[in-house]
Parts: structure tokens; sequence; C-alpha cells
């Protein structure tokens, strides 16, 4: 068995540093349940944490520089002076963690010359959110180090700051504020305009999540994304609200001047919305088979109405179709930005294994690829403990 990222964090910082760490950050990735292609309109979404986190050992430097190291590349320590932290040249995955620090600093967090080691159990570029939980991790383990608390939403923005600003993804709210508030457990219905946070409990043992990876991420992803956000913001004037969150079904049957295209981004958009409020009051009243229905409804909506799935995605929704209530399969749909990433099944606790097994199984006929799954339950956020 490896050890998890916790463990690992803290050894290749002992082997890297050649000295024990002080503070253990670590933050989870996190899997959206429903509500897909909202968070950017207003709207609402629906995520948990997963058991799987991204964890950063820390300690002070004497001198005031900043030094990190992942797993990723482990002989390689990127270094830079603290003072030079809005403008260091680093690697890629480095530029999460050089935002972080430059948005504490900004907020006037007093942040010493530190040492750092990444370690992670949360798939990078899988749609399970590493870089939020890498980014939540540092801003975690700076709290530990610094002696300050920051508010939790704070901390969220914070790492979204540094997602837009120093990886340039324009990723919306869900993911870091997943990864900080995630609470064992429990779904977190998001409210993306005021930014409120609702737990909705999983009530029920007897359910799971199983999460299948597509093994693929194709290339059109950003581009896509950017257009589908150009066509929302389009759809919205043309029905004269400020985001398509304020605009009905019934306010969008019966406008005429909107394109046939804009049309169907807007229709996924708003029925989206309805579908999350929808299966956050199933899920309150453990009406499982029409939480799984929803998330049915919600892939159809992404593939037809808003197309942004593909072949794989579909094709394991297919397989989920196909097996159907009789194996314990109650719903399927994509989650994450699409193109690519992983598919969610709700099934039942007792037959996940076996429907994990069947699942893969088919996947690998139909696509030839192998899909790497996991199953699990809504587990905690963001945390950071002191070391002895
Ligand atoms: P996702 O967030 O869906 O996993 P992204 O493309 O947004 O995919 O983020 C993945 C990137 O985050 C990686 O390419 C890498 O730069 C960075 N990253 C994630 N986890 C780690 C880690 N443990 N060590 C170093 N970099 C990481
Ligand atoms: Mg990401």
């Amino acid at each position: 068995m490896v050890p998890p990222a916790t463990d690992r964090a803290a050894q290749l910082f002992t082997s890297t540093y050649q000295r024990p760490a002080r503070w253990l950050g670590s933050a989870p990735g996190r899997v959206n349940f429903i509500g897909e292609h909202t968070d950017y309109n207003d709207g609402f979404v629906l995520p948990f944490a997963i058991g799987q986190r991204t964890a950063i050992a820390v300690a002070e430097e004497e001198e005031p520089v900043v030094k990190l190291v992942s797993e990723f590349a482990p002989g390689e320590v990127v270094e830079f002076p603290l003072a030079e932290v809005t403008s260091a040249a680093v690697p890629g995955w480095a530029r999460y963690l050089q935002g972080v620090v430059v948005r504490l600093v900004e907020k006037g967090v007093r942040v010493p010359g530190f040492a750092a080691a990444v370690a992670s159990d949360v798939p990078a570029g899988g749609g399970l959110s590493s870089s939020a939980a890498l980014e939540v991790a540092l801003g975690s383990a700076l709290e530990g180090l610094s002696g300050s608390r920051l508010d939790r939403a704070e901390l969220a923005l914070l790492a979204q700051w540094a997602e837009h600003h120093y990886a340039k993804v324009p990723c919306g709210i869900m993911d870091q504020f997943a990864s900080v508030m995630g609470r064992e457990g429990h779904l977190l219905l998001l409210d993306c305009r005021t930014q409120e946070v609702q737990p909705i409990a999983w009530r029920d043992d007897g359910f799971s999540i199983l999460v299948l990876n597509t093994g693929v991420s194709h290339s059109l992803a950003g581009g896509e994304y950017a257009k589908r956000r150009e066509q929302c913001t389009l759809a919205a004037r043309a029905l004269g609200v400020a985001s398509l969150r304020d605009a009905t079904l019934e306010q969008l049957t019966s406008s005429r001047s909107l394109a046939p295209i804009l049309f169907r981004r807007a229709r996924h958009v708003i029925s989206e919305n309805e579908r999350t409020l929808q299966c956050a009051a199933a899920l309150e009243t453990s009406d499982w088979e029409r939480a799984g229905a929803l998330m049915f409804e919600s892939h159809y909506s992404l593939r037809d109405d808003y197309e942004v799935s593909c072949a794989e995605l579909d094709a394991l929704v297919e397989i989920a179709e196909q097996l159907g209530e009789e194996r314990g399969v109650l719903g399927a749909r994509m989650t994450g930005g699409g193109f690519g990433g992983s598919v969610i099944y709700l099934v039942a606790a007792a037959a996940a294994a076996e429907v994990q097994a069947l699942a893969t199984a088919a996947y690998e006929r139909r696509t030839g690829r192998v899909s790497r799954s996991f199953i699990t339950r809504p587990a905690a956020g963001a945390g950071v403990q002191e070391l002895a």
C-alpha cells in the first residue's frame, strides 16, 4: 500500500530539505454531483469534497526565500526570493502556489520565508480539481505557519484568484469552495451569486458515488469553454436579464429573437439550475431515484443542448443506463467541464464494486481504453495540523 499524501508530503519534505516540516496543510479534490456550467451564470452547483487530498508540508526558512518541491519532480526544488514573488519565473505547476503566496501577502498576512513539499492523491487533470486542492492546501499550510486564520470564503476566493491570475485559468468559484468547505457526509449547495453555502446531508450509507475517469482530455476544452461563456452572455442580453440565473424557461420559450444555438445553450443553463435545486431537495428527502433521474437528464442536456460531452463520456453514461436499476445504478452524468474527464454513477453501495468491475470492462471493450475509477462519499474539506 502506498502511504497517503499527508505522510508522503512530510517524507518528501524531510528527504528534500534534510529536516522535519512544522505544518501540514491538506485539501481535497471534488466531484460535482450536479449543476454543470451554471457557476459562471450566477447559478447553483452541488459539489462535494472527495477523500483524495493534496498535502503540503511546510516549515519556516531562515532566509526570506520560497522553496517548493513536488512529488511530480522530486529532485527539482523551485526557489525564489520572497521579495520577487510577484514576478519570479517558475514552472507551470508552481504558479498555482506562487499566486497563493502573492495574494496572502497582498492581504497583509505575514508570510515568512518557507520551504514546502507537495504530494497528492488527487489525480491531476482528471476533472477532480487537483488545481484547487493544490492552492487550498498551500493556503491552509501557510495559515498554520503565519498563525493567521482566514475566513473560509476568503481562503476559497484567494485560491481562485491565484488560479485566475497566475495559472491563467478563468475558473468559477465551485472548486475552491468545495475544497475549503467540504464536510464529511455532506454535499454543498452553493449559490454562485451570493456565495452562500448550504450543506446537504448524504442521508443514506446505502448509496455511494462511483467515479470513472474516461482517460481522455480533448484539447478543444479551453476554447470551447470560452465560447460557451460568451454564448451565455449573449443569450442573457437577448433575454434582457443580468445573467441566465435570472431567466425562466417560460421567458426563454416566449422569446422570438434568440438564435437556435443560443436558445439551446440557455435552455441547458436554465434547466440545469432547476435540476440542481430539485436534486438538493430530493437528497434532503432521501429520494434517490429522483436524484438519479435528474443526473441522467443533466447529462443529456450537456450532451445535446450545451454540446460539451464527447464519445467517451457518453459511452460511460450509456453503460450506466444498460446496467440500470436492477444492477443498482440509479443515475449517471459527466462531471466537470466536459470534453473528457470523468463520469459519476449514483450506485447502491452494496453493488458498487460489482458495477465498477462491469463498467470498466464494458468501457474497455467499447473504447479500448482503461478507466481508472474509485468509489467515494462526501468527505471533509481543507485543514492544517501542526507536526510534532
Ligand atoms: P484538474 O484541476 O482538473 O486536476 P487542472 O489542469 O486544472 O486539472 O490542474 C492540473 C495541474 O495542477 C497540473 O498540470 C499541475 O500543474 C498542477 N498540479 C496538480 N496537482 C499537483 C501536484 N501534486 N504537484 C504539482 N502540481 C500539481
Ligand atoms: Mg483545475
